[in-house]
């Protein structure tokens, strides 16, 4: 299990999945692929404040990292559905320069798991889930080469 330096068991998940776990936050950060959290660290240590979920400062973020089947998001398919996912919005960055840097580096993150980002045209809509702009990345394999990362548009 890794736990993660930056983020904090409410931040992946919603407040019931949270209330269910109570008090067990390495069970919250098992259901997360390690890579995908370490990922997560090292693009908050580079650059700055990150905020996935944010419902328990009393914001409207609940659904940027696990989605369950009472989520009004919830999607079968969804990588977020089995933790493989995270939405991420930066307080101090662009998400083209997130995406930049993470194709830069697409070694390192393929090697985490990191299999997929979504396209920019894609966030920078609104989804329901806030009309910010923010990064999506998961590691659904997607069957293209070895060591490449796919920016998909759902
Ligand atoms: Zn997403």
């Amino acid at each position: 299990m890794y736990k993660p330096d930056h983020f904090l068991p409410h931040e992946l998940v919603d407040q019931q999945t949270y209330a269910l776990f109570e008090g067990q936050p390495d069970t919250i950060y098992r259901l997360f692929p390690e890579g995908l959290l370490r990922a997560a660290d090292d693009l908050r240590e580079l650059f700055g404040s990150i905020t996935i979920n944010n419902w328990f400062y009393g914001c409207e973020r609940q659904w940027s990292g696990f989605r369950h089947e009472r989520s009004r998001y919830y999607s079968r398919n969804s990588q977020h559905s089995s933790c493989n996912a995270l939405d991420m919005v930066f307080s101090h960055a662009e998400v083209p320069a997130v995406h930049a840097y993470i194709m830069a580096n697409e070694a390192k993150f393929y090697a985490l798991g990191i299999r997929r980002l979504e396209s920019l045209e894609a966030t920078a809509k609104h989804d329901g889930i806030s009309a910010g702009n923010w990064c999506h990345m998961d590691t659904k394999e997607c069957g293209k080469p070895e060591g490449k990362i796919h920016v998909f548009r759902p």
